[in-house]
């Protein structure tokens, strides 16, 4: 699909008309479609004016709010490449990624002023931090409504020019940059519409990050260019996110896993009407099927369905199609896409391919593959094969129908006496012991220096007395001998990165 990602997303703009796009969860303001398509192109000329050019790097640092989309959509009709930033991030982090990008320009919020000055300062290079409301001494986006600039007119070329450069979560190194065309991400939206049934009367929360390539592809790209209402929140906070489903009637959740257990487990939940909801999807991590049937039967929906992608593939290859999720068996991420490609080969020997029912690493080929990691050639080609294959570093399998079930990333394997135990199908066990708050699995050591798997759990504030033998206890009683957990230590909560994913690593460091 060779069209700029803002025309991909905003070319039907017009013809929504007055119907809602945008509505600040917390406030209530509210953007019409035609506003948005207006205002978008105002904050461009804006932009334009104020010295932005093709190709130049605009670093976008905010939590989600309705100036958020349009300050995007300016960005990337006025030529620039937008670089996501982490809205917690220190001003040493945020300059880290403004020189690795060597990013030109800023847009942030004011109570984010401080922290994205210092960066600037810190990387050097960025002519120009604006705001998006207002801040004395700086460019405010607000006021670039009211400009008279001309909407600038820029030659955008959908395969090669960079749209979005996102940073991938962190989860197993440092994040890297990863540089998404114009076509990549459009080709994506279009590839995982026959399955999104998102649409006009329809209303999204948008509780995930925008940042992040989930909150931006789930959240504001997908919604937007097929006519629904996004609903913004700043942050998850339960009651918040539980008071918004309820007052907003929103029809439409995109979450990962640590809601959709908040969702079955909370005891916060029962205290909302819900009864708006239509659809729950779930991605980015792993979700086991006993907490997913948990949160459907709770609310009394259709089985939540699950997605699955990454930021180098713009993001998606698999989902569950969301008007036949019960159809689809229990714990699977769905259905390769259209115009995509899939491998599963041996882990022991990458050679051999895999039938139905065994489990290797998945790879990917298909036209929304990732140009390449910005400024590492080496990384890039360890990733993608001469063939065009990407090896996505995860491990999964199919069945005889074609559904792909993903196990977990092929580095966080434990290896047991030469037997693999996957973290995620040991967590998922102990998220359903009724003390267990929750859970998280990492490769840890016995005095003989063997691989064990070495739980981390959280017990519930009603089950304080929770010892390690009983959890251990629990565990063997269900699974084969090998994946039993060995050691236990008890925590107060487990760290994940902003997308939802447990930070093992960091789990690792502690021990
Ligand atoms: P980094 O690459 O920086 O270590 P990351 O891989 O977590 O971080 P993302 O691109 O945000 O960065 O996440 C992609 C990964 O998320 C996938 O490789 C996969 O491991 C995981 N994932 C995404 N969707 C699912 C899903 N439905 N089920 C299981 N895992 C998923
Ligand atoms: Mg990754």
């Amino acid at each position: 699909v060779d069209l700029p990602i803002h025309e991909a997303v905003l070319g039907r703009a017009a013809e929504f008309g007055d119907a809602p796009a945008l509505i600040d969860g917390t406030d209530g303001t509210t953007l019409g479609y035609a506003q948005v398509d207006r205002f978008h192109r105002r904050v461009s000329a804006g932009l334009a004016e104020a010295g932005v050019r093709k190709g130049d790097v605009l670093a976008l640092h905010s939590p989600n709010t309705v100036a958020f989309p349009l300050a995007f959509y300016a960005a990337t009709r006025a030529g620039a490449s937008v670089t996501t930033v982490h809205p917690l991030a220190t001003a040493e982090e945020f300059a880290k990624q403004l020189t690795d990008c060597a990013a030109r320009w800023i847009v942030t919020v004011s109570p984010l002023l401080e922290t994205a000055r210092r960066a600037a300062e810190l990387a050097g290079g960025v002519r120009e931090v604006f705001v998006c409301d207002s801040a004395p001494g700086h460019r405010s986006l607000t006021d670039m409504l009211g400009s008279t600039a001309i909407e600038p007119v820029v030659a955008i070329d959908p395969v090669e020019d960079i749209a979005v450069l996102p940073y991938s979560s962190g989860t197993t190194g440092l994040p890297k940059g990863v540089m998404l065309t114009h076509r990549q991400i459009a080709t994506n939206l279009v590839q995982l519409e026959p399955a999104v049934t998102t649409g006009p009367g329809d209303r999204v929360l948008a509780v995930l990050p925008f940042f992040h390539i989930y909150g931006l592809t789930a959240l504001m790209n997908g919604p937007l260019r097929q006519g629904a209402t996004v609903v913004v929140l700043p942050r998850f906070d339960l009651e918040q996110f539980l008071a918004a489903i309820q007052n907003h009637r929103i029809t439409d959740l995109y979450v990962a896993p640590p809601i959709v257990l908040a969702l079955a487990k909370h005891p916060l939940v029962a205290q909302y009407d819900l009864s708006s909801l239509k659809r729950v999807t779930s991605a980015a991590a792993p979700l086991d099927a006993r907490l997913a049937a948990a949160c459907s039967a709770r609310l009394g929906l259709p089985p939540v369905g699950q997605a699955y992608g990454m930021t180098e593939l713009s993001p998606g290859t698999h989902v569950v199609p969301m008007d036949a999720t019960a159809d689809a068996p229990p714990g699977t991420v769905g259905k390769l896409i259209a115009g995509t490609e899939m491998r599963l080969v041996s882990l022991d020997d990458p050679g051999t391919d895999l039938g139905p029912g065994e489990s290797g690493e998945i790879l990917i080929r298909g036209p929304q593959i990732m140009k390449g990691y910005l400024g590492r050639p080496d990384a890039t080609a360890a990733m993608i094969d001469p063939e065009g294959w990407l090896h996505t570093g995860d491990v999964g399998h199919v069945d005889a129908d074609g559904w792909l079930f993903v196990v977990d990333r092929v580095k966080e394997l434990i290896k047991y006496k030469g037997f693999q135990v996957a973290p995620a199908e040991l967590e998922a066990l102990l998220l359903t012991h009724p003390d267990i708050a929750d859970a998280a699995v990492i490769g840890g050591y016995d005095e003989n220096g063997n691989e064990i798997p070495h739980a981390h759990v959280v017990r519930r504030p009603t089950a304080p007395a929770l010892t390690e033998s009983e959890v251990m206890a629990y565990v063997a009683g269900q699974v084969a001998p090998y994946k039993r957990v060995r050691r236990v230590t008890f925590i107060d909560g487990v760290p994940r990165a902003a997308s939802g994913k447990i930070l093992r690593r960091q789990l690792r460091e502690r021990t």
